[in-house]
């Protein structure tokens, strides 16, 4: 059941003011302690997520957030990380007391949650016995004791009801390629790659040519011609690591379609037009202007890194002169993007499509041209004919 990553999971969060019951509910439902439960104000502070199966949807994450209206000392950066989750909630579930009488902080809550064009539903947390009181507010609505495991099987199907049932991750690469045919995979093993293991995006897409009945031949980019001289045909198509593409290109015979990983990943997961458009504004940056540059993961900096030595030089270069770059890592999004003048995102392979999204429509709100690494080295490399998506 934990096999499948959270970023292919249905997610479903659960927002309500301190309190209110949240907590409570989602281990009800969960089955299980997840959460860290108690009648003092504040205690979930960063989001709790736990996965698990709901059928018929599938694998799902349910995730708990602090309230909104935290007023100890860490309360900021707590609700920080509740509008975190907001940008990548499939599903929200508005947890009210019944003894609320002052709607204002809900009201909050669905500015926020429809602000990132989230589905939000409420439950309505009978406490103590009380009935459910009239809301100001006309959404899908179910009341109960979230303390009540009895009522769990109500509260699901109002789930499933209210869910995109037809949730499902598009594959990686079926639209590209038929069964049976050959692809290579270059995948450089360099200092930056971790010790003993391949990285995510390289695992789901392998797995996604196998579960195709694709033949998958894995080099690095020194097995590249090796690989083609002992070979009776060409590959149908050949995926690689963006940051070697002009090498690849060199060597790959013209006929054979080309893409990458990172490439790939951004049509899977999140508007690969919106990031072609957002490459184009690499032609109008000048020298001394502002980009971003996002991971969705930190990991230690190595010599070469992507993120910090290579996207940057090969940025300048184009330019002409030096960019003021910054490096954002994490899931989030920093609030001043609007002064930049280009984001370039990586691959996401951690994120779920609705945080993606919600990335590119924030960039947008702002105007700010918003691009994927993979795209961007191509089109600094004069290749966006050569590559296919
Ligand atoms: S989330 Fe981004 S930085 Fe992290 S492994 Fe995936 S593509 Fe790389």
């Amino acid at each position: 059941m934990e096999d499948t990553p959270r970023s292919n999971r249905l997610h479903i969060a659960f927002f309500g003011r301190t309190n209110s019951g949240k907590s409570t509910l989602l281990n009800t439902l969960a089955g299980q302690a997840v959460s860290i439960v108690s009648a003092v104000s504040g205690t979930t502070t960063d989001p709790v997520y736990r996965s698990m199966e709901l059928l018929p949807i599938g694998p799902v994450v349910l995730i708990d957030t602090a309230g909104l209206d935290d007023r100890t000392g860490l309360g900021e950066l707590r609700t920080e990380k509740t509008r975190e989750v907001a940008r990548k909630t499939d599903l929200a579930v508005l947890v009210v007391s019944s003894k609320t009488e002052d709607f204002s902080e809900e009201a909050e809550y669905l500015k926020l949650l429809q602000e990132h064009k989230v589905k939000i539903i409420c439950a309505v947390n009978l406490m103590d016995g009380g009935t459910a009181p009239k809301l100001p507010f006309d959404i899908p609505t179910i009341a109960l004791d979230a303390r009540v495991p009895a009522e769990m099987a109500d509260f699901k199907k109002f789930l499933i009801d209210n869910a995109d049932t037809d949730f499902e991750i598009p594959s990686l690469t079926a639209h590209l390629v038929k069964p049976g045919a050959l692809v290579m995979l270059v995948m450089p093993q360099d200092i930056q790659a971790p010790k003993g293991r391949l990285i995510l995006p390289q695992v789901q897409i392998t797995r996604d040519l196998l579960d195709h009945r694709c033949r998958v031949l894995s080099v690095v980019p020194d097995g590249i011609q090796p690989m083609l001289d002992c070979l009776s045909q060409l590959p149908d198509l050949v995926i690689t690591d963006s940051q070697v593409f002009p090498l690849v290109n060199q060597i790959i015979p013209k006929e054979v379609p080309l893409t990458s990983f990172s490439v790939l990943l951004s049509e899977n997961k999140g508007d690969i037009q919106s990031f072609l458009e957002g490459a184009r504004a690499i032609d109008s940056l000048a020298p001394g202007d502002k980009v971003l540059i996002m991971e969705s993961c930190t990991h230690h900096p190595l010599d070469g890194d992507i993120a910090r030595q290579k996207l940057p030089s090969w940025l300048e270069q184009y330019v002409g002169g030096k960019l003021q770059v910054d490096v954002f890592s994490g899931q989030g999004f920093p609030d001043n993007i609007r002064d930049y003048r280009l984001i370039l995102h990586c691959g996401g392979c951690m994120l779920n499509r609705k945080n993606l999204l919600s990335k590119i429509s924030e960039a947008q709100k702002y105007n700010v041209p918003i691009t994927n690494f993979g795209i961007a080295i191509a089109y600094i490399n004069g290749m966006m004919k050569r590559i296919c998506w």
